[in-house]
C-alpha cells in the first residue's frame, strides 16, 4: 500500500501514481510447479518477521535505524525494508539475533489500467531500480534471478481479480499477502478469499500476514512465523522458498497436518477454528464454555487443498499453511 504521513492531498497524489498502469502481458515463461512444505514437520525454530514495512527512504514516517530499533524491541528476529522502488543498505544493521533483509516494493502496470502491480521483492541487490515501463513479468525474473523472493501485495486492496492474479504463477511469484494489516483502513486487510480462489485453480501458493508499516498505526499488527533451522539470510530465504512458515495476528499454531484423511490442528486457546477447502467444502468450531485448543476435520469428498484459520477472543487471527492431499 502507498501512504503518507504529511497530508491526505500527498495521499490521493502517491495513491494515483502507484494505481494507474497500461498494458497487459501475457504469461510466456514456465515455473515448474512445487508443493510447499508443512513447516510443522520440519526441524529447527519459529522466527517472528515482518516482511513489508516502509521508512523515509519512500513514504515511511521513520528512518531505517529507527524502524528496525521498533521491530527489535519487539521481539521481531527478521525485518524486511521494502520502501518503493528504492532499496536501503542493510548491511550495518545485522546482528546474531536480527535480521534485516534488503527488500523493495515495485509496482509495475498489470492487465487492470486503473492499478499497478504492488510486488513485495525480498532479498534484492543494492541499488536494483526499474524504469516504469518495465513489465511484471521481467521485473519478477530479475529479483528471482539475483535470488530473490516475490510476494503478490495486498490483492484484495488493489481490488485484482482471479483472472488477473493467476497469470503470475507462470512468472514465478513465490508468495502473496493474505493479511496486510495497513490495508485495514480501506476494510480490505483481508485477501483470503483471493487465496482460496487461487488455490483452488491449483496454484500451491503460500501466504503472509505483513503490517506493510508506514507509522505507528500499524506497527506490530500482522506478522509471519518462519521455521528455519538458524537465522542467516540463506537458512530464512530457503525457508521461505519452501513455504516453511505461517501467518497471525496473535494466535499461535501448534501443529497442523492431515493424517490417515482426517485435518488436525492444535493451537492456542481460540474460540473459533474454521477448516477451509476446495468450495464448497469446510468446516467451523465455535468455543462454547471453554476455549478451543485443537479441531479435526475429515472431508467426506476427494479435494485439493485444506487451510485452517484461528480466532481468538480478541478478533485476532492466524492463517495456517495450506496443505495439499
Ligand atoms: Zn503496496
Ligand atoms: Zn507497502
Amino acid at each position: 500500500m502507498r501512504f503518507s504521513v504529511r497530508s491526505m492531498t500527498v495521499l490521493f497524489l502517491t495513491c494515483l501514481l502507484y494505481t494507474t498502469g497500461c498494458a497487459s502481458e501475457d504469461a510466456t515463461s514456465n515455473v515448474p510447479e512445487s508443493t510447499p512444505v508443512n513447516p510443522f514437520d520440519l526441524p529447527g525454530n519459529w522466527y517472528k518477521a515482518n516482511f513489508h514495512a516502509h521508512t523515509t527512504t519512500s513514504d515511511g514516517d521513520v528512518d531505517l535505524p529507527t524502524r528496525v530499533e521498533q521491530y527489535k524491541g519487539a521481539g521481531y528476529s527478521i525485518l524486511t525494508v521494502t520502501d518503493h522502488e528504492k532499496t536501503n543498505d542493510v548491511t550495518p544493521f545485522n546482528t546474531n539475533d536480527f535480521l534485516l533483509i534488503s527488500g523493495m516494493e515495485t509496482h509495475p502496470a498489470s492487465p487492470n489500467p486503473d492499478m499497478r502491480f504492488h510486488f513485495v521483492c525480498l532479498n534484492v541487490p543494492l541499488g536494483l531500480s526499474f524504469t516504469k515501463e518495465t513489465g511484471a513479468e521481467e521485473r519478477i525474473k530479475t529479483v528471482l534471478g539475483k535470488g530473490g523472493y516475490v510476494i503478490a501485495a495486498h490483492p484484495y486492496w488493489c481490488g485484482f481479480t482471479i483472472e488477473e492474479l493467476y497469470p503470475l504463477k507462470a512468472y514465478g511469484v513465490n508468495a502473496m499477502e493474505v493479511y496486510n494489516a495497513t490495508c485495514r483502513f480501506c476494510g480490505r486487510d483481508v485477501s483470503s478469499v483471493h487465496w482460496d480462489e487461487l488455490l483452488a485453480k491449483g496454484w500451491r501458493l503460500p501466504a503472509l500476514a505483513v503490517d506493510d508499516v508506514h507509522n505507528d498505526s500499524s506497527l506490530h499488527v500482522g506478522w509471519t512465523w518462519v521455521r528455519a533451522e538458524a537465522l542467516t539470510l540463506d537458512a530464512i530465504m530457503a525457508a521461505l522458498k519452501s513455504g516453511a512458515f505461517y501467518a497471525s495476528m496473535g494466535p499461535e499454531f501448534k501443529d497442523v497436518r492431515i493424517q490417515d484423511g482426517v485435518v488436525k490442528v492444535e493451537c492456542s486457546p481460540v474460540v473459533k477454528i474454521q477448516f477451509f477447502a476446495n468450495a464448497p467444502n469446510g468446516m467451523q468450531m465455535l468455543a462454547k464454555d471453554a476455549p478451543l485448543t485443537m479441531a479435526s476435520f475429515e472431508p467426506k469428498k476427494k479435494l485439493t487443498y485444506v487451510r485452517v484459520e484461528i480466532t481468538d477472543a480478541n478478533g485476532k487471527v492466524a492463517w495456517s499453511p495450506a496443505l495439499y492431499f
